[in-house]
């Protein structure tokens, strides 16, 4: 089987931070945040599917000139075919970057070795990760997966998406605080944009009282490299 893919955008600067990379979105994820920007990428199937060999078709000819190719989702790691994807990319002579929430902590652990960068979401306390999925056990799989990130060796940004109703000003700052304790050095946080999101009450309540930037003031001599988007 191959990888199910619900869209592609060929040539992004901002997906993989420093690099000239196309980003595959993989179909499929197991979660349901209420802010998600790609809630056509949460079913397992879609109509709009981009067949996997139109892709290496794609990448074939942006040899040279792309340095790598994002995986992001949609959850990529859902997918058992996301290995044999990863090689094939690599056997192109890209690099390979990932986008996850952690959500299949095994299977992570088996990718990693194929991947160059990865971005993973920490969306909430881990303990409070429900409210942001609306999946019991998510925290438990987001932990197990930073710890593999962190474990692997591989180049990574560890990124929280902050909306004022969902995440206040010190829920972001004892996440921070948290996270540097478990040895992140490489950490983002980036303001909810409403752009793609379908959740009504979240949209209409995006307003915050202080710029994040004030919140990121706090907590950035925690980490290595630090940045707040948005
Ligand atoms: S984990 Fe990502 S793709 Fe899945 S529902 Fe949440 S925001 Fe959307």
């Amino acid at each position: 089987m191959t990888l199910r893919v619900g869209g592609m955008t060929p040539l992004s600067t901002t997906d993989w931070p420093g690099m000239l990379a196309a980003v595959v979105f993989c179909q499929g994820c197991p979660w349901r945040c209420g802010y998600c920007h790609n809630p056509g990428l949460i079913p397992a199937r879609s109509d709009s599917e981009i067949p996997w060999e139109e892709v290496l078709a794609f990448l074939h000819r942006r040899q040279g000139l792309l340095d790598g190719v994002v995986f992001s989702g949609g959850e990529p790691t859902l997918q058992a075919s996301l290995v044999d994807a990863m090689r094939e990319v690599r056997a192109l002579g890209f690099k390979v970057g990932l986008h996850t929430g952690g959500a299949y902590p095994q299977h992570l652990a088996t990718v990693l070795p194929l991947v160059d960068w990865v971005g993973l979401d920490v969306k909430a306390p881990f303990a409070d990760y429900a409210r942001i999925t609306g999946v019991p056990g998510s925290g438990e799989r987001a932990l197990a997966g930073l710890q593999q990130v962190l474990e692997s060796g591989v180049a990574y940004e560890i990124r929280t998406t902050v909306h004022p109703t969902l995440l206040n000003d010190g829920a972001v700052t004892d996440l921070a605080r948290d996270l540097a304790a478990r040895g992140v050095k490489h950490y983002a946080i980036q303001a909810f944009r409403s752009q793609g999101c379908q959740d009504d009450f979240l949209n209409q309540h995006a307003t915050r009282t202080q710029p994040l930037q004030s919140v990121g003031a706090a907590v950035a001599d925690l980490f290595e490299d630090f940045t707040v988007r948005g």
